[in-house]
């Protein structure tokens, strides 16, 4: 696994300032397997301050040759697909088949995508005797996590790219080497110096910075809702824009004549997926009180099934947690649905049989889970799903946005109009109707914590303009 000792700054590979580095490890085995630079402040303020310079140029770029950057970066990740889903599968423990698929192909879509909104959007429209203009926003801070690194970094970069943005990246500490990744593809297709700058390093430092630079117009963050309001805090200093994707804890309602038999397992692979390391995860099932047994019967048969194993490991379907921290914040909150009385129907809070190396945890759910229990209350972010019973359709629509988060959610019934209406009831971002994929032309993005803003398709882009009016005579 190759390590990184410099940072991508105005074009260029840059020693960093500071001498620290920040180590990457694979959870799946618990060794070192890379590392990076910890970027300092001074680090930081030399890529602010390139993108600055870099800005009215590519600002005034036409969207066409700006598109035509996207479709080579496009074409570069697509080359590279491979190696990214390698990557990511070892910095973040996801299977290599599912991260090449999803970790590498996903980004890949996104970043296409971006050149023909670039040329497609409406820049120029008439209101009156106004003609009200889109213009980029300028300099761009963006922050993001470690559970779907490239996508969430690419979900930035592609739209502020098409806007005509300029943009500085602080990649995540645990799963830092896909972004690096991307800076040797920006690299390879010669994008104007100072468009594109990363500095990796901790949030504290690099991520503070960022937040409070004056010469930041917007920060575009994902993570944890913690950070996410102390970003907030520090941009509010001087009056940023901000957008924020944070935590969720999502509902799936299977109303009563669903078809058990398929939306159960797939409501438990919508929270399973990456080892539950999904912001918009299904982690609460909702299911008819009368059919809870039947519902529990298909779940403990289709998690008997399930192959724990290493993300290199031929056939693994679920592989660790990212972390040894996040392994025991996931066992404490396993522990606490046991000693809050919720039933145990598989998994537990001890380590996998055979896997002692490797931040491995069973996949776990509960049932007879009652909506004020904190399992069913908090974002756990690990293979754990909630089987919450209801009695009426109100109920469960009550249940379902019971919640401080609003990200996203799941309906299931025989009749798709049935379902539509009870989806429209959720206080949500996005609702998957019948098992309904995720789609890189809609927009993604929370209400209430969950965050604000939206990202991908034509919205994604929106959210990196300013608005002008000129006033005709
Ligand atoms: P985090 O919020 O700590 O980190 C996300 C990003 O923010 C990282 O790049 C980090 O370095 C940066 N950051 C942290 N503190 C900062 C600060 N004070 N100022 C500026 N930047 C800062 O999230 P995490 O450690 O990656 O994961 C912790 C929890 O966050 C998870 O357990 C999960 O609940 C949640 N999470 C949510 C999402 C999501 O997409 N909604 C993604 C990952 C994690």
């Amino acid at each position: 696994m190759k390590s990184y000792a410099e940072l991508y700054i105005n074009g260029q590979w840059v020693a960093p300032k500071g001498g620290e580095t920040i180590e990457v490890i694979n959870p799946s085995t618990e060794e070192v397997i890379g590392s990076v630079p910890a970027g300092t402040v001074e680090d930081l303020n030399d890529a602010v301050i390139a993108a600055r310079n870099a800005f009215k140029s590519w600002a005034n770029t036409p969207a066409e040759e700006r598109a035509s950057y996207i479709k080579k970066l496009a074409a570069t990740l697509a080359e590279n697909r491979e190696e990214i889903g390698k990557t990511i599968a070892m910095e973040v423990g996801m299977p290599v088949q599912l991260s090449t698929m999803i970790q590498a192909g996903m980004p890949t879509a996104v970043m296409g995508s971006y050149a023909k909104i670039a040329t497609d959007f409406e820049y120029e429209e008439s209101s009156g005797n106004s003609l009200v203009i889109r213009e980029p926003i300028g300099v761009c801070g963006f922050i993001t996590p470690w559970n779907y690194p490239l996508h969430q970094i690419v979900g930035k970069v592609a739209p502020a790219l098409a806007a005509g943005c300029t943009m500085v990246v602080k990649p995540s500490k645990e799963a830092p080497l896909n972004a690096f990744l991307l800076a040797d593809a920006v690299d390879s297709i010669g994008l104007p110096a100072g468009v594109f700058n990363l500095v990796s390093g901790v949030g504290s430092v690099v991520g503070e910075a960022l937040s409070s630079h004056p010469e930041v117009d917007m920060i575009s963050f994902t993570g944890s809702t913690g950070a996410g309001i102390r970003v907030a805090e520090l941009a509010a200093q001087s009056v940023k824009r901000v957008t924020q994707e944070l935590g969720g804890k999502s509902a799936n309602i299977l109303l009563d004549d669903a078809d058990f038999s398929t939306a159960v397992p797939a409501g438990i692979n919508g929270c399973f997926i990456n080892s539950g390391q999904t912001c918009s995860a299904v982690t609460r099932m909702l299911v008819p009180a009368s059919k809870q047994a039947e519902v529990i019967a298909i779940a403990k048969s289709f998690v008997a099934n399930i192959k724990l194993g290493g993300a290199l490991e031929e056939g693994s379907q679920l592989g660790p947690l990212v972390s040894a921290s996040q392994k025991r914040k996931v066992t404490a909150c396993i522990e606490k649905g046991i000693a809050e009385g919720a039933t145990l129907v598989v998994g537990g809070p001890e380590t996998p049989e055979g896997l002692n190396r490797g931040y491995f945890v069973k996949p776990t759910i509960f049932a007879d889970v009652k909506p004020d229990m904190t399992i069913a209350k908090e974002e756990i972010f690990g293979p754990v799903l909630c089987i919450i019973p209801y009695e009426t359709e109100e109920q469960a629509i009550q249940i379902a946005n019971d919640s401080i988060y609003g990200l996203s959610g799941a309906v299931s019934s025989a009749n798709i109009e049935r379902a539509k209406k009870v989806a429209r009831q959720l206080r949500t971002g996005q609702v998957a109707i019948n098992g309904g994929r995720f789609n890189i032309m809609a927009p993604f993005g929370g209400y209430k914590q969950s965050g604000n803003g939206r990202e991908f398709g034509k919205w994604g882009l929106e959210e990196f303009l300013e608005t002008k009016s000129l006033n005709l005579p």
